[in-house]
């Protein structure tokens, strides 16, 4: 088939409503820490129906932001699944304290519950589980261990605004929830992040450390410790909170297209599509497949790409990367061997709200005879 289109991996929604709001921003020269700021963080607040949503400059940025004001650093252990991205257990070494990886599960890309108990010793102060491509971890189970052993839990929803567990939306769960803006995720700012909390004390904290230890007392701007410089700009925020208007409609249009991914790859021999138990909203993030063993997924990745079409492995084999693995010796074949096989075999495929059915057709026809030519 011809098809006359060339369809990257993640292409943000950029219309004359994204276009108008940031020009409005710049043609106001008002452009940090303004109105624009704060109602993109009481809109998300509002729509998470969490107190306090807190708006930084990059997703990293709101999980460091959330492991200094919990206090956690040289000596502690945080539990993080050894498949994500790599930001998730780079915040713990950037505050000194030690990434305890876990493996996930093949159906969920999740982190595996079955396994963190063993994980934890008396230096565990937190476990940072991720909610992967959109879909929300087993987070009712690690509530639950995390108060049998009191620690804290900051969730790395970066990737999945919106998706819920029993109706439960992600970033509600834990002391901080943690979500990304950047342009791979559902909307975006080109860099930004949002941190949530339902605690007045930490959100207060989060809100002095991002903007350089300021804090107003009686009225007067006093630095009262060593912060950062996380904000986010004004035309950021005016640029997300312009996609964030329809963002429902966004999510049920990828729904939509991810029917038609399923629809269409059920059949084909040697693949395992994503999983969603019942009790779960997933927000497709990303549309990530697993091949089997026999294929060479970077053979797929490059014939995808002679047909025009982008597509990428999902996510990284954190112990396996080269500071992690030479710092701490890691055999991830070994002791983390689904995160292997995922960073070896897993494979993500276009999917965002201004792609066609035709185009999933498409790219599912391309995968089809990748996947045949490779048996
Ligand atoms: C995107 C992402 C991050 C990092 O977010 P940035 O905004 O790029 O800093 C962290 N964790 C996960 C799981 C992500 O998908």
């Amino acid at each position: 088939m011809k098809y006359n289109k060339q369809i990257p991996l993640a292409s943000p929604n950029i219309g004359d409503a994204e276009i108008e709001a940031v020009t409005r921003v710049l043609k106001s020269r008002m452009l940090v820490q303004g109105e624009e700021v704060a109602s993109l963080e009481r809109a998300i607040s509002k729509y998470l129906d969490v107190p306090h949503a807190i708006a930084v400059s990059n997703g990293t940025a709101t999980m460091h932001l959330a492991l200094i004001a919990l206090g956690i650093g040289v000596g502690d252990e945080v539990i993080v699944p050894a498949f994500s991205y790599i930001a998730t257990a780079n915040v713990v070494e950037l505050v000194g304290a030690k990434p305890v990886f876990v493996d996930v599960k093949l159906t969920t890309n999740n982190i595996d519950t079955a396994l963190i108990e063993t994980a934890i010793t008396s230096k565990t102060k937190a476990i940072i589980p991720v909610h992967e491509f959109g879909l929300c971890c087993d987070i009712n189970i690690i509530m639950e261990i995390a108060q049998k052993y009191n620690l804290h839990v900051i969730e790395d929803a970066a990737c999945a605004l919106g998706a819920t567990d029993f109706g439960k939306k992600t970033g509600t769960f834990g002391i901080f929830g943690s979500f990304s803006l950047h342009p791979r995720k559902a909307i975006t700012s080109g860099e930004g992040g949002i941190v949530t909390t339902l605690d007045d004390k930490l959100a207060e904290r989060i809100r002095i450390l991002r903007n350089h230890g300021i804090q107003l007392v009686n009225g007067k701007m006093e630095f009262v410790e060593a912060g950062f410089n996380y904000r986010m700009t004004e035309f950021q925020a005016a640029l997300v909170r312009s996609q964030f208007v329809d963002f429902e409609e966004k999510i049920s249009k990828k729904q939509v297209l991810a029917n038609i991914y399923f629809q269409e790859l059920k059949d084909i021999e040697g693949l395992i599509l994503p999983y969603v138990p019942d009790n779960k909203y997933h927000t497709w993030q990303s549309f990530h497949i697993v091949l089997n063993q026999h294929f060479n997924r970077d053979e797929i990745i490059s014939k995808l790409k002679d047909s025009g079409i982008g597509s990428n492995y999902g996510a990284q084999c954190i112990p396996n990367q080269i500071y992690y693995r030479n710092k701490y010796n890691f055999n991830s074949k070994k002791q983390f061997p689904i995160a292997q096989t995922l960073f070896e075999k897993g494979l993500v495929l276009p999917l965002y709200e201004t792609l066609i059915p035709e185009d999933i057709v498409y790219i599912c026809s391309v995968l089809k005879k990748a996947v045949i030519s490779c048996y």
